[in-house]
């Protein structure tokens, strides 16, 4: 199969890694996948063929001609103008796929340009991004939801399932909607409350106490701030294209802070005894851990 990414960056050289590893272990029950790269830069392209994340690189999109699939990694705000530039460029049979971390903006827009378009985002990043913190085994073991909607045709899903799962990814299915609400609790809402934590700890006015806590900060606040500490741009994204979602996310978080600033105002330890005894429990059956 050829595989077309247009965007060679994280998660674009990662898929290319990926699918171009599988196909090096190749068995005679598994398909090879030829990788063709676009990046607006000759030197990515030439960086994406030399650590073998694509058999191809290009700076235009003439080398898409002959793709089967062609996903698209781009960030969130320059998929629908890729789109558009692309599609001339495209067979008619040409799946298309995105890596976008919201779904019902993106899907809404692109479904109406290509009908062959099902909606994608594998839930696995880094804070780092481009091509150089690219890695094969990025997508393993980790989610990767798929959109279609009612027009999405059946063999346009099975050809992304099977890209989803050759790269090692679990593939799970469903609405654009529901996509970007669940995301708004696991994925959004911990970036805006991570970036509020470090930017608290920011605000102690004697620089000897912050000074110590830095001294002092270990693993747990190193768990706890790392997905505030990210690339900016993402979680611009994030707010942007899902901000309804995000919003009721964050406004619900207020009132559970708000709960526990009110049993710290009563010195009613009980009650933050309970509270943390619910989310004990509550933590484990959360992450499907027993
Ligand atoms: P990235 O490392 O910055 O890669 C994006 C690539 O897109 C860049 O390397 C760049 O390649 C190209 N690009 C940038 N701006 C562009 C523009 N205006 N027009 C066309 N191409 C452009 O970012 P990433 O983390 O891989 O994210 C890419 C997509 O994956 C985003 O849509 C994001 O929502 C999604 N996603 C990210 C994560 C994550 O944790 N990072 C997880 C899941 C999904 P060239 O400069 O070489 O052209």
């Amino acid at each position: 199969m050829r595989v077309g990414i247009v965007g060679l960056g994280l998660i674009g050289g990662s898929l290319g890694l990926a699918l171009r590893s599988r196909s090096a272990a190749r068995t005679d029950s598994t398909r090879n996948y030829t990788i063709l790269g676009v990046s607006r830069r000759s030197q990515v392209c030439q960086q994406a063929i030399a650590i073998g994340a694509a058999d191809e690189a290009s700076v235009n999109f003439d080398c898409l001609a002959t793709a089967d699939v062609v996903i698209l990694c781009t960030p969130i705000a320059a998929i629908e103008p890729t789109v558009r530039s692309l599609l001339p460029h495209l067979k008619s049979t040409t799946v298309l796929t995105d890596v976008g971390s919201v779904k019902a903006s993106i899907v809404e827009t692109i479904a109406p340009l290509w009908p062959n378009f099902v909606g994608g985002h594998p839930m696995a990043g880094k804070a780092e991004s481009g091509l150089d913190v690219a890695e094969a085994d990025l997508f393993v073991q980790k989610p990767y939801v798929l959109t279609p909607i009612d027009s999405t045709p059946p063999e346009a899903i099975a050809i992304v399932t099977e890209i989803a799962k050759a790269v090692g990814a679990i593939v799970y299915e469903c609405e654009p909607e529901a996509h970007d609400r669940a995301v708004a609790w696991i994925s959004h809402l911990p970036v805006m409350v991570s970036a509020s934590l470090i930017r608290a700890c920011l605000s102690e006015p004697d620089a000897t106490i912050q000074n110590l806590a830095q001294k002092l900060a270990s693993s747990g606040f190193r768990d706890a701030s790392r997905v505030g500490g990210g690339v900016p741009e993402l979680g611009v994204m994030m707010a942007c294209y899902n901000q309804a979602a995000l919003r009721q996310a964050l406004l619900i978080y207020r009132d559970r802070l708000d709960e526990m600033i009110d049993c710290v105002d009563r010195a009613d330890w009980d009650a933050i005894e309970a509270l943390l005894t619910e989310t004990q429990a509550a933590r484990p059956r959360f992450l499907q851990e027993d």
